[in-house]
């Protein structure tokens, strides 16, 4: 199964709708492993989960169909009232965290575009339990489980800016024009670890994020991060429990900074070499952020 054809018409649909385009400080998207191969009893695990990942491809093809369809609104600020319904609307879809940030051209994978300014970054926690015996199918089940279900909350949340007149595209957490981590960490969700992934306050690097792209201007009168994360940095300097425990020896014992000051935890190469039958995730399994939870250990480190 190559995921890069099943996720490039969603790049290209955020292309031909962009205002932002990347620059020459950009990064390139990361491809998935191509070589990617179920076993027969893989197979047979995957359609007897097929309940649990069933969202997943279908909210995909909306997104798809979002992005090609939207529309062009003067709407610019959003009211008290409709920010309250926003915010139960994310809640009903198990929305666990949420932040927004500026985007700007450097933030764009090399060779995308986005349609609007401003990106609302969602995350949902997936269930730590199915990491316990990482790598795994149960672990990749999990993973496929909430792309579908970050995606369906992704489409609902530009479903209902649109239905209240405001710009609004999805980007599906299956793929992605931006890179999902450092726009989550910028705005206020966490810091991303040493493994490359966003530690949140709510799950560790246990989640998946999704983002809709908007150009509604008053966010910040209603979305604020005022907790600091930055402790986490020291933190994992102190652990490195990922580095050590990696199979593939991917992650990077100091992260490496490009001349644009862009940062890399992992060598994406190694770490797909891992991925050959399933994701690994044994970095999120080992995670302290995963087994003893982030305020434990924040609690625990600060008081030192
Ligand atoms: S997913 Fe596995 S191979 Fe990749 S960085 Fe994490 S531990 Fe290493
Ligand atoms: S395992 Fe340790 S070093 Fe790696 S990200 Fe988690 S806390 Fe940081």
């Amino acid at each position: 199964m190559d995921l890069n054809d099943i996720v490039r018409p969603q790049d290209e649909a955020l292309k031909d709708t962009a205002t932002i385009f990347s620059n020459e400080k950009s990064i390139s998207k990361r491809l998935y492993p191509k070589d990617k191969k179920f076993s027969f009893r893989d197979i047979i695990k995957l359609l007897k989960n097929f309940n649990k990942i069933k969202r997943t491809m279908p909210s995909l093809y909306r997104t798809i169909k979002f992005i090609k369809n939207g529309q062009i609104s003067d709407k610019r600020v959003m009211q008290k009232e409709e920010f309250a319904e926003l915010n139960k609307l994310m809640k009903k879809l198990g929305v666990d965290s949420y932040g927004w940030l500026e985007i700007d051209s450097d933030r764009v994978f090399k060779g995308k575009g986005i349609p609007f300014k401003n990106a609302i970054v969602i995350t949902i926690n997936m269930d730590k339990n199915e990491f316990k015996y990482a790598p795994s199918m149960e672990g990749q089940i999990e993973v496929m489980r909430i792309y579908g279900e970050t995606g369906v909350a992704a489409n609902e949340i530009t479903d209902f800016l649109r239905q209240k007149g405001f710009n609004a595209s999805p980007n599906h957490s299956l793929g992605g024009s931006i890179d999902y981590c450092k726009a989550g960490m910028d705005a206020g969700l966490g810091y991303i670890g040493r493994h490359g992934m966003l530690i949140t306050p709510e799950n560790g690097a246990c989640h998946r994020s999704a983002v809709i792209y908007t150009d509604i201007e008053n966010l910040s009168d209603f979305i604020s991060s005022k907790e600091n994360h930055k402790w986490i940095e020291d933190f994992c300097l102190s652990c490195g429990k990922c580095i050590r425990k990696c199979p593939t020896g991917a992650i990077y014992e100091t992260a490496k900074i490009n001349e644009y000051g862009q940062v890399t935890s992992i060598d994406y190469n190694k770490c797909c070499s891992g991925f050959k039958n399933y994701g690994c995730a044994i970095c999120i399994k080992v995670c302290p952020f995963t087994e003893v939870g982030y305020e434990k250990i924040k609690k625990g480190f600060i008081k030192k």
